[in-house]
């Protein structure tokens, strides 16, 4: 969950810095459909998944880190 919170301050970070528009947060998740939170939507910004596949996506992606 902390990770997600950093993740999504660096994407604005860097979207800030080359002057592109910050993505708006999705209503729904990109891989399941659900619908995402409004707290979560505002608490990270620009997010496309539930927390529920976001972990399992940041999970695969710890994997083939190593
Ligand atoms: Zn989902």
């Amino acid at each position: 969950m902390a990770y997600d919170v950093v993740e999504q301050h660096l994407e604005v970070a860097l979207a800030a810095r080359v002057g592109a528009p910050v993505r708006e947060s999705r209503l729904d998740c990109i891989d399941c459909d659900d619908p995402i939170s409004e707290s979560r939507r505002v608490a990270a910004r620009g997010c496309v998944r539930c927390s529920a596949c976001q972990t399992l996506h940041e999970d695969r992606r710890a994997q083939y880190a190593r």
